[in-house]
């Protein structure tokens, strides 16, 4: 059996109960070695055979599977985060499936959880955005015409940026040009949860610089919009003059 298992941002503790068990009772651990921490194979059990992904292709991955289905042995596919964020597994899902071996998948604590908690912020504020847009810079691998970043900018949304620390110049271009306003309040938050975290704050404008001031290029979040700010309405669900299912008016 295979688990692909979301490792979670960084912190052994913020991996779930479930892919910690699982870690600990794999025969093979094969785990995406840039971004997952390595503290987390100290719970697998002596003898458990553990590759890093990072030095791997695809079908290299595909054949460590296979030869571990043919043994009956317990696999467990580490990836960072949540995998079903930029973590490339329908395609070994997909083989997995044409070869007739089953899998499961855990899911795990995002990046972009883990960095709304170290900059204590709520991305859906009322009266500011209801909607959180999950996206990144074109690199090498590109962007789909229809989700141009001017596009995804000109609805003002909140923003979480993966995979682009690198291209802020890019960045900042295409927020203006789609529509955010230059003082819109941006931060990067570089490695969330891990010991060496650094939150930066700015604005739309600023980032280029703040990238270039830190030396950060990578393994970096760039969150942005106004619930980075002051100012919104509070909530419905907590008013007191506003009865739901579960709670009368008492104003
Ligand atoms: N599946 C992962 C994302 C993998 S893509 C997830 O759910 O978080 C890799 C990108 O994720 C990095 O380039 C960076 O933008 C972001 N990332 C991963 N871990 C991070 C962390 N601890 N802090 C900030 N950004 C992180």
């Amino acid at each position: 059996m295979i688990y692909f298992v979301g490792a979670g941002p960084g912190a052994p503790d913020l991996i779930t109960l479930r892919g910690k068990e699982l870690i600990s009772r794999a025969d093979e651990i094969i785990y995406a070695g840039s971004l997952v921490n390595p503290a987390l194979l100290s719970w697998a059990k002596p003898g458990c055979a553990v590759y890093d992904s990072a030095s791997m292709t695809l079908e290299a991955v595909i054949e460590r599977f296979a030869a571990a289905e043919r043994k009956n042995r317990l696999t467990v596919r580490l990836h960072t985060g949540d995998p079903s964020l930029y973590g490339a597994i329908r395609e070994q899902m997909d083989r997995l499936d044409a070869l007739g071996f089953a899998y499961e998948v855990v899911p795990g604590v995002s990046s972009f959880c883990a960095a709304a908690a170290a900059l204590k912020a709520e991305y859906t504020l009322p009266g500011l955005s209801q909607t959180l847009i999950i996206t990144r810079v074109a690199g090498r691998t590109g962007m789909p015409a229809h989700e141009d970043l001017r596009l995804l900018a000109s609805h003002q949304a909140s923003m979480a940026i993966f995979l682009s620390a690198a291209l802020l110049g890019e960045l900042r271009e295409a927020l203006l040009e789609g529509g955010y306003p230059a003082d819109t309040p941006a931060a990067i938050v570089y490695k969330a949860s891990w010991p060496e975290e650094q939150v930066l704050r700015g604005t739309v404008d600023t980032l280029p610089r703040m990238g270039e001031e830190s030396g950060i290029t990578k393994t970096a979040l760039v969150l942005l919009g106004r619930f980075l700010g002051a100012g919104y309405e509070r909530s419905r669900l907590y008013d007191p003059g506003f009865t739901h299912e579960y709670r009368k008016q008492t104003e």
